[in-house]
């Protein structure tokens, strides 16, 4: 109880005249902040400070605060769609239309030719529709949202039929079987986990039944005796049926044929319509390459009833999204690939990442810091062709001194921070995902963390 007498109050600190100066330069609440922080680490540390000290501590934490909150990193993990790190870094052109639109008034849901009322979706839905051959489209906030406010607005208080093997988590509470209470759908699993039946789902089919759902299985592999329904049968059934809708879960839903990159083939969003699904919700940023959305495709009836829905104005994308989107939509458009960050990286041969590897090393070695060359993969990542590899060189840095953790740890600590990986012991740097443009940071930050 003493020592906490001891500190001062805020108000104190704030009225002396180191206070008073970094009040005129960075503003009162900010100082204020910072002061707060400092005494509050003192009070759970029980150590009180002299007022030196603390003064730097106070200043150190106030330019601190002043850092942006969200920074950027160096991706080193050879990890492309990396939900932790933001997924697909945008088009230098998307991030461009978004910073035009940001501080301006816009045409959002205004057309000027008619002085009228628009709809911010309608800005994107006609280059949807050209790319992927859907009736119509719609834009949400992610995927997730796009999954929710389908089951909620076409099948609430009905039945939706889910194959057992795809009844997935993605990651971040994502659950299938947790949303589809949430949309208040009745979950009707068929088959076991490793195999589903086309009679499987014809027998669970009653008059209460609104949908099958289809989910694709974006983060994991099922070897074996495995056995699961395409989509077109599934259309055939539930036509057959009648007003039974088909539903696709698609997440990563790519433009672009991976099998043409060397890579399995990862379903295309042209495909889940073309094979009759009613409805698909698939990611803006992830296999697309664009900001992080929910796109809504398919058939014109099934889309109106859900924009229609009330929730879909809650689940709702903002300007920015919908710039950043349009202009990721126009790069497929005019066969920009090359200009999308994701496919780039996909594209990139193993002879330019085994140059671009060499390159680093011989100019850490100029500067005397040590390291190798080794064969290894990158990761799509992001629910996208799980298990899948893509052939690269990385920089592996040898510690002879101290443990591979608190080497990446120091890369971590560097601004901005650098993100590696750790096998065996050592840490390895994949040339893939780190971007044009940032090898000198990343070589000084390894640079100052290589003991
Ligand atoms: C990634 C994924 C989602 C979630 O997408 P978000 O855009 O992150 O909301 C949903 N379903 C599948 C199959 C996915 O792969």
């Amino acid at each position: 109880m003493a020592m906490l007498r001891a500190l001062p109050s805020v108000h104190q600190l704030l009225e002396e005249p180191e206070g008073a100066a970094l009040t005129r330069a960075n503003g009162r609440p900010l100082v204020r902040y910072a002061i707060q922080q400092v005494l509050d680490e003192e009070r759970r540390s029980g150590s009180v400070s002299d007022g030196i000290a603390r003064w730097a501590r106070v200043s150190a934490s106030v330019q601190a605060l002043r850092l942006p909150r969200l920074r950027p990193v160096i991706n080193a993990t050879g990890v492309l769609l990396h939900t932790n790190l933001g997924r697909a870094p945008l088009a230098a052109a998307a991030a461009d239309a978004a910073a035009r639109i940001a501080t301006r008034y816009s045409t959002l849901e205004f057309d000027p030719a008619t002085g009228r009322r628009g709809r911010r979706h309608d800005l994107v839905a006609d280059a949807l529709r050209h790319l992927t051959g859907a009736e119509a489209a719609a834009v949400v906030n992610n995927c997730a949202a796009a999954v929710l406010l389908m089951l909620t607005a076409l099948a609430r208080g009905r039945e939706v039929i889910v194959g057992r093997g795809e009844l997935v988590e993605i990651g971040g509470g994502f659950r299938m079987p947790e949303i589809m209470r949430l949309s208040g759908a009745r979950l009707v699993e068929v088959g076991t986990t490793n195999r589903t039946r086309l009679e499987d789902y014809a027998a669970a089919i009653t008059p209460r039944t609104a949908a099958i759902l289809k989910v694709h299985a974006s983060n994991f592999q099922v070897v074996g005796f495995t056995e699961s329904v395409d989509l077109k049968p599934l259309a055939d059934l539930a036509r057959a049926r009648g007003g039974v809708l088909l539903l696709h879960d698609l997440g990563s839903g790519s433009l672009l044929d991976t099998a043409a990159y060397g890579l399995p083939a990862e379903p295309q969003l042209p495909d889940s319509l073309r094979d009759g699904a009613d409805l698909v919700a698939a990611s803006g940023d992830k296999l697309l390459g664009g900001p992080q959305a929910g796109l809504l495709l398919g058939r014109k009836s099934v889309v109106d009833r859900v924009m229609k829905h009330s929730l879909a104005r809650a689940l709702r994308v903002d300007k920015l999204t919908i710039a950043a989107l349009a202009t990721t939509l126009d790069l497929y458009l005019i066969q920009s690939i090359d200009a999308l960050p994701v496919w780039a990286m996909i594209a990139a041969s193993p002879e330019s990442i085994a140059r671009r590897a060499t390159a680093w090393r011989s100019r850490l070695l100029e500067i005397g810091v040590e390291a190798e060359l080794m064969a290894s993969s990158s990761a799509v990542g992001g629910g996208s062709l799980p298990g899948e590899r893509l052939p690269t060189t990385v920089l592996v840095l040898a510690t002879r001194r101290g443990r591979a953790s608190d080497l990446l740890k120091r890369l971590r600590d560097h601004e901005p921070p650098v993100i590696g990986r750790i096998e065996a012991e050592r840490v390895l740097l994949d040339p893939r995902t780190v971007l044009p443009g940032e090898d000198d940071a990343l070589l000084e930050a390894i640079a100052r963390a290589m003991p």
